[in-house]
């Protein structure tokens, strides 16, 4: 079984708990996903909304050192890939690879120019906004909430230019239209559900995943109960109606996987990274196994190779 996730936050919760990547007390670790044949994961940054413009930028600064400093220490089994070509590098040689993004864009504070510095630093993806508001745009939990701003439209602007991915997860409604109308490359929304099915500020409408249907994006699905069935507690089968209904909507190339490990509570038979084998199981039975490899692997490693 190959395994792409699109986003957890493990390398923040690392960092604030001094532990590292290879053996740890969380949702995710090295050791608990050896198993898994190809597995690419996306670290997130995470950037509290609560903290300063400079605040956030420290704090990435910390964090990132952080990340390179494991991903040095554990350089015979996971490699640190800027791009499609040191991905499929890295995974021949039996490695496991790390994409590294940004969650929350207040560490831009309000500079431009460091959306070029972080690329620089080999971020790949960024979500525009967390739940609350940035010089960029509004997050999704912030009342009567606004579209993109003058400097979040130039952000994405440099974001498509230097081929630094757009994540919409968080991002308010209004600004996921901004998003759409001010762009032309594909985006993605790393870890977002079915609005439909479980309607929560966090998910997708209908017509918001059709976009991704219509310019080949990419939204990975998050296992999150809060987000699945609107409670904190579930299991892991929940997430379904959720696959069922974006298939329902065309979405069979473009349905991936976003955990959010170590940044949610895991449904109760899926405790951590141990457990996607059982997920994958499932998917086999209810989707077989071409789409089920689709979904975990396959169409995310199709969207990086024509967009990283
Ligand atoms: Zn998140």
């Amino acid at each position: 079984m190959n395994y792409f996730d699109l986003h957890c936050d493990t390398i923040s919760e690392c960092y604030n708990k001094h532990q590292g990547l290879l053996v740890n007390s969380m949702q995710l670790n090295l050791e608990k996903g050896k198993n898994i044949k190809d597995w690419v994961q996306t670290y997130a940054i995470w950037i509290d909304d609560l903290l300063s413009d400079e605040g956030a930028y420290c704090y990435f600064e910390q964090v990132y050192e952080y990340f390179l400093k494991q991903m040095n220490e554990l350089n015979t089994q996971i490699s640190f890939c800027k791009s499609y070509g040191e991905m499929e590098l890295a995974l021949t040689k039996g490695k496991k690879v790390a994409l590294l993004a940004i969650e929350g864009s207040r560490a831009l504070g309000k500079k431009l120019e460091r959306v070029e510095a972080f690329y620089n630093k080999g971020v790949r993806m960024m979500t525009l906004t967390w739940n609350g508001k940035t010089h960029v745009a509004d997050g999704c939990m912030v009342e009567n909430a606004g579209g993109l701003t003058y400097f979040g439209k130039q952000v994405i602007g440099k974001m498509e230019e230097l081929g630094m991915l757009i994540d919409v997860s968080h991002l308010a409604e209004k600004g996921f239209w901004d998003v759409v109308r001010h762009t032309k490359k594909p985006f993605i929304a790393t870890h977002s559900n079915s609005k439909a099915v479980c309607e929560h500020p966090r998910n997708l409408t209908d017509k918001q995943f059709q976009i991704f249907v219509e310019r080949r994006g990419l939204v990975g699905v998050n296992y999150y109960p809060l987000f699945t069935n609107g409670t904190l507690q579930g299991d892991i089968e929940e997430i379904l109606p959720h696959i069922d209904h974006f298939l329902e909507l065309g979405g069979e190339d473009v349905i991936a996987m976003g955990s959010d490990f170590d940044g949610a509570k895991m449904p109760n038979n899926m405790k951590g990274i141990e457990d996607v084998g059982y997920f994958y199981q499932l998917l086999v039975k209810r989707y077989g196994e071409a789409r089920a490899d689709k979904f975990f692997f396959k169409n995310a490693q199709r969207f990086m190779y024509e967009n990283l």
